[in-house]
């Protein structure tokens, strides 16, 4: 796996900050709409509960209003019936004065019409042989039928008082219809409630039947399948949520009238009623926008500032060994604890590993004695310069009876005085020379665009200086050496050596302290 195909700490921590803070949000909009939904929905049973009980005391106080009427009016007809211009000018003022019945009418004992308003209705001198006369008749008390058709097909209902002469006998009845599919008394009562979000008022009778609904065909369907209609023809009252005939789901009130066992039903959909929650939502959603922006900037911003220095650290890491700079890792800012503990880590290892690097480096390229080039890179260099056909020039040197110094003074001075050499071959060269530890106690000097006459005199400042010091044996030590040049007299190396190598035995055998040229024989000696 690439380094590529991992995810980066920077969009992890925006991935994870971002989730968090996304289900944050919707749970919260999502509890906000489920408080806010049961809270309208309680509110609106409520509601409807409080308008049905209104509508039905409304109802109620009518009946109570309609059966003084009439019974005040059958007292005051009772021994007038067979005057038929009373009764006639008592039913049009019962209809004109009350606009609460769409007819009255008066019968006499056998339900024989004496009269009735408006005289339109033409049932005057016919008997009334529909159910809710045929009832009244009957039980000769006040009354109000059920739904039923009358003889004139319509569908009515018959609200009636008895009327009893002064000696008490029953001489008819005195009442009045509500026509259930025309304009009537209900409308008035209980509004036109036409509203365009599906609420509507009805009134069941006490079978459960419809006697008042806005839409007029419902008018006379049963109802007492639903269970807020059974409920209120029970004669209870209260709220509920309900699924009505056409599969709406509806909050509904109701209440009883208890002077005729009716019950008013107030209802609203649930989806009309909860309608202001999703617009909730939304208001909420959009109110919280601006604050979704400021939290994903803070995201990236954070994420950004807490990645940083994890990515430096693992890009130094990957680069640590090619840039040898550990100190750049110092300018990662390990600001929290552990990117702090991981940096401090990184640079103590990487310090570590790029001293031991170094170390080996060196080990491989230096003398451990005397700390100058040793022989194998030495002969890389030359084979380099040879190659480029660089000219250059070498001081092969050898101290002049060593031996003795080590028999005398003991190996470990004989060291000292080895390291005494390299150092002071290392005061006259040159930055671009290069100091060698050849053998035992003999050392190159390599000079590059040097000529040997140049190199002559670095190796005679060497000669002199070394012969006028005191070295660590106590006294001075002196040497010998051999200066050839390439490619004036040598064609390759092992030449070049040999002639330098030649020209070093020959100072020896001039007496030694002293530097000779390859080739010439002529001997410096102090
Ligand atoms: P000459 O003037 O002819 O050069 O005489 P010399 O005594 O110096 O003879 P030679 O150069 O042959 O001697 C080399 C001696 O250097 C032999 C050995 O004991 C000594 N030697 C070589 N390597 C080391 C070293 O690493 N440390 C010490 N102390 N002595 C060394
Ligand atoms: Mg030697
Ligand atoms: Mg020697």
């Amino acid at each position: 796996m690439t380094k590529y195909q991992y995810l980066k700490l920077k969009h992890l921590i925006i991935g994870v900050a971002l989730a968090a803070f996304l289900i944050t949000l919707v749970s919260s909009l999502w509890s906000g709409y489920r408080v806010n939904v049961n809270t309208i929905k309680a509110n609106s049973l409520e509601t409807n509960r409080v308008y049905a009980q209104k509508l039905a005391e409304t109802a109620n106080a009518y009946l109570d209003g309609s059966f003084q009427i009439l019974g005040y009016s059958a007292e005051t007809i009772a021994d007038d019936m067979d005057d038929e211009q009373i009764l006639i000018k008592e039913t049009e003022r019962i209809k004109m004065q009350n606009d609460m019945f769409n007819s009255v009418l008066i019968t006499n004992a056998d339900g024989l019409v004496l009269s009735v308003s408006p005289p339109s209705i033409e049932v005057q001198g016919e008997v009334l042989t529909s159910p809710g006369a045929t009832e009244a008749l009957e039980q000769k008390v006040p009354l109000v039928s059920k739904p039923y058709e009358g003889i004139t097909g319509r569908l009515l209902i018959f609200i009636s008082h008895p009327i009893f002469n002064d000696a008490g006998q029953y001489v008819g009845l005195i009442g009045g219809t509500i026509y259930l599919k025309e304009e009537n008394v209900f409308y008035k009562l209980l509004g036109k409630h036409y509203y365009d979000d599906g609420s509507y008022v009805f009134v069941v009778d006490e079978d459960g039947r419809i006697i008042y609904h806005e839409d007029p065909t419902r008018i006379n369907d049963e109802a007492i399948e639903n269970k807020v209609v059974q409920d209120v023809v029970a004669g209870n009252s209260g709220a509920q949520q309900i699924v009505n005939t056409k599969g709406v789901e509806m909050l509904a009130g109701y209440s009883a009238i208890p002077l005729s066992k009716w019950g008013v039903v107030s209802q609203r959909p649930l989806e009309v009623a909860l309608s202001p929650s999703m617009d909730h939502v939304k208001n909420m959603t959009f109110v919280a926008m601006p604050l979704l922006v400021f939290c994903l900037v803070l995201v990236l911003w954070a994420a950004t500032r807490i990645a940083r220095p994890l990515q430096q650290l693992a890009t130094f890491t990957e680069e640590s060994l090619d840039t040898k700079n550990v100190s750049s890792l110092e300018s990662v800012s390990g600001w929290y604890y552990e990117a702090s503990s991981l940096k401090g880590a990184l640079v103590r290892s990487l310090s570590f590993l790029q001293g031991q690097v170094s170390f080996f480096k060196d080990q491989s390229i230096t003398d451990p004695l005397t700390g100058v080039t040793n022989r194998r890179t030495m002969d890389a260099l030359l084979a380099e310069w040879t190659d480029k056909e660089l000219p250059h020039s070498i001081i092969l040197l050898d101290l002049d009876h060593f031996k003795s110094i080590n028999d005398t003074y003991g190996h470990a001075v004989g060291d000292k005085v080895l390291k005494f050499l390299a150092e002071n071959m290392q005061a006259v060269a040159r930055d671009v020379d290069i100091c060698c530890r050849y053998g035992g106690e003999e050392f190159i000097l390599l000079l590059p665009n040097t000529t040997v006459t140049e190199a002559e005199y670095v190796a005679e400042q060497l000669r002199e200086k070394l012969a006028t010091t005191v070295s660590p044996c106590g006294r001075a030590v002196t040497l010998s050496a051999g200066v050839a040049e390439y490619p004036i007299m040598a064609a390759t190396t092992e030449e070049l050596f040999e002639a330098a190598d030649a020209a070093l035995y020959q100072a020896k055998q001039a007496g030694r302290n002293c530097v000779i040229i390859a080739g010439q024989e002529q001997t410096q000696q102090i």
